[in-house]
């Protein structure tokens, strides 16, 4: 079916692959062409495609409660939410489906806070090129060049600071700032990762200036960068943080994490048909026992060097720069080639990859990925190059 007459709403375009099947790091669509998945749905999928443990706890919750209503406790919500605050080392959770509304949930804590602590401060310090989702608030708040004329107006409250640029930052806050919140990697924008240095500075100036810190790991959470959650790396411990993606490998889960003394709503100002939804609760309590295992971080770490590794060497081919990220969330630019070409050809041939701009390549295989597929993968990615 072409995207004229397809009964879906056009927002983005689509090559004509339909995919029927998944299982580990393959792909199906209906022909019954197999594709290595070197995107696992956009840094979500964790645990690969159609895990089996996880379709088990899948099968066997929704046998014993899916939902329950929002205005009453349930027990997987219970013990996933002992679970991931400790893990985090954070007092309080909250639930939510997407990452966007993790965020929307972020924004209106620091709010919040700002109205009860500090005189109606309610500005936020974002930054450009970082990207927090599609909600309007959140929309606003990315720094995402492309969303700057959509929409308007925008949310206001928002300003956006140079990435990396503490004086930047500083001639942003006002009496009215409350927060500043960032990607510890700034994942769509390209794959840019917070500079020790810099996240210490701000720290400092939260400090200073009575600022929350919101640490947006939706993308770099959950393992992803070769340690639970991000933070970790840096020593700085978020005010709120908020997760996504891969903490439901593919099952529509986020939260919104802060610290005890960030527990101020009143009834009423937050919540969601959908929040501490016990099916969701299920999943994400599974996912979290298999990615928090030292055996499964480690394997992040090493896979993800092996894909620095793998990258060094294509140089021999065409001109790299730039090789960066953590753990299973890669960037490299290619500054004579047009990777958006590479990601079309490479995806013929049977393997997923993501181009975050028109010289640059993204690498954020499922967490389960192994030497072997990584091998098989930049065999493909050499003879695109080649040609
Ligand atoms: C994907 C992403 C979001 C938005 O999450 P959705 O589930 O698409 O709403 C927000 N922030 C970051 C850093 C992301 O990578």
């Amino acid at each position: 079916m072409t995207q004229k007459n397809s009964p879906i709403l056009f927002t983005t375009k689509r090559p004509p692959i339909i995919f029927e099947k998944g299982e580990g790091m393959i792909l199906w669509d209906t022909t019954g062409k197999a594709y290595l998945d070197f995107i696992g749905g956009w840094a979500v999928n964790s645990l690969g495609h159609c895990h089996s443990g996880l379709a088990e706890v899948i099968a066997k919750q929704a046998k014993t409660l899916i939902n329950a209503s929002p205005q009453f406790e349930n027990k997987p919500m219970l013990e996933f939410a002992e679970a991931l605050t400790k893990a985090a080392d954070l007092e309080k959770v909250f639930f939510c489906s997407s990452g966007a509304e993790a965020n929307e949930s972020a924004i209106k804590c620091a709010r919040k806070w700002g109205q009860k602590e500090k005189q109606g401060a309610y500005e936020i310090i974002t930054f450009k090129h970082s990207f927090h989702g599609r909600t309007l608030a959140t929309m606003s708040a990315s720094g995402k060049e492309a969303f700057k004329p959509l929409f308007e107006p925008k949310v206001s409250g928002f300003k956006h600071a140079e990435w990396n640029d503490i004086s930047s930052v500083k001639s942003l806050v006002t009496p009215q700032t409350c927060a500043i919140m960032f990607e510890p990697i700034q994942g769509e924008g390209g794959v840019h990762p917070i500079d020790e240095q810099f996240i210490k500075e701000l720290k400092k100036l939260a400090e200073n200036e009575k600022l929350l810190l919101i640490f947006d790991e939706i993308q770099t959470g959950i393992g992803r960068t070769g340690t639970l959650f991000c933070y970790e790396q840096f020593g700085v411990k978020p005010d709120i943080m908020t997760l996504g993606k891969g903490i439901g490998s593919g099952y529509p889960l986020a939260a919104m994490l802060c610290q005890q003394y960030l527990d101020i709503f009143e009834p009423g100002d937050q919540g969601g048909t959908y929040t501490a939804q016990p099916l969701g609760m299920a999943v994400g309590l599974y996912v979290l026992e298999q990615v928090n295992k030292p055996e499964f971080l480690l394997n992040v770490q090493k896979c993800g060097d092996l894909i620095k590794e793998k990258l060094e060497a294509l140089s021999n081919i065409v001109k790299i720069k730039n090789i960066r990220g953590k753990g299973l969330l890669i960037g490299a630019d290619f500054p004579e080639i047009n990777t958006v070409d590479i990601v079309q050809k490479c995806l013929e041939k049977g393997f997923i990859l993501n181009a975050p701009g028109l010289h640059t390549l993204r690498f954020i295989p499922p967490l389960i990925v192994t030497e072997s597929a990584i091998e098989k993968g930049f065999s493909i990615l050499e003879d695109v190059l080649k040609n």
